[in-house]
């Protein structure tokens, strides 16, 4: 499958390194939070998750949600959104045709609503798990409801009703996974643990190179490779401290097994900073 793909940053947070690794330091460490431009050949543009956007500051400017945007600082410039982003490449907002959203914290899905045509791709338990939280709930699943469209489920497709396919042996310990486009190129595993119905994302670009999107199954690449926890403190903000072990468990075995595999966490600095040099603009 001729896929490509571009890796862009759409703003970031600030959080001391120690609270997303066990051995970090105190020290303020800046937190990317990154999409993926998936061009297909038969669908267009496929985009996996948003970044932040403005919303995000009208959005917290009240209590309680104001104590979201108190405790992670956010940078962010208009220029830095998913869209503007895009209609830079050449691709206007319209005609993205699949938004994935990996889960609903508002550094994932903050562009939802500049992209008119989208259907959103997502794990019905994802949806399920932040659809009717408010004000203090809302605040504890870091999901603010104002960045979700009005038509979201209307426009939403459900990975549960997708097949389910036996992966390559390439992506052991991982089994099945879920055939997002009916050919094989998109293929969606569930990474429980930091939000409810968190999805990864596997596939293959032309140039036979494969990926896994991570999302925040873990935040430093460095947690994978070594199998390193976050701060006991993070547990406030999973949705199941023991599932996240589980899952970056599984991460790093993958990563043990095949060294070849791109694995790409959401905020790490360090995948960042590569994924940006190999970029053609
Ligand atoms: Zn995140």
């Amino acid at each position: 499958m001729s896929l490509k793909t571009t890796f862009f940053k759409a703003g970031y947070c600030t959080h001391p390194e120690a609270v997303v690794i066990r051995d970090g330091r105190w020290k303020t460490t800046q937190f990317p939070a990154l999409f993926a431009l998936i061009s297909h050949p038969q669908f267009g543009a496929v985009l996996f998750d948003t970044g932040y956007s403005d919303r995000f500051f009208q959005e917290t400017r009240q209590f309680p949600l104001q104590l979201y945007a108190l405790t992670t600082p956010v940078y962010f410039k208009p220029e830095d959104s998913a869209v503007r982003q895009l209609q830079h490449q050449g691709i206007e907002a319209a005609t993205v045709r699949f938004i994935i959203i990996s889960h609903f914290h508002a550094d994932h899905i903050g562009g939802l609503r500049d992209f008119p045509n989208a259907q959103f791709i997502c794990f019905k338990s994802a949806y399920e798990a932040v659809k009717y939280r408010r004000g203090i709930s809302a605040l504890k699943a870091g999901f603010l409801v104002g960045l979700l469209p009005k038509d979201f489920e209307q426009r939403a497709i459900f990975v549960e009703d997708k097949p389910q396919v036996a992966l390559p042996l390439e992506y052991t310990p991982f089994e099945t996974g879920f055939d997002l486009l009916g050919d094989a190129s998109l293929l969606a595993v569930e990474l429980p643990g930091h939000a409810t119905g968190q999805l990864g994302l596997f596939f293959s670009d032309a140039s036979h190179q494969s990926y896994f999107l991570i999302a925040d199954a873990c935040w430093l690449s460095r947690a994978y490779q070594e199998f390193i926890k976050p701060h006991p403190i993070a547990n406030l903000i999973f949705s199941d401290g023991r599932q996240y072990g589980d899952t970056l468990s599984k991460i790093h075995q993958l990563h043990q097994l095949n060294p070849e595999l791109k694995i790409i966490p959401t905020h790490c600095p360090q995948a960042w900073d590569e994924l940006s040099k190999l970029r053609a603009f």
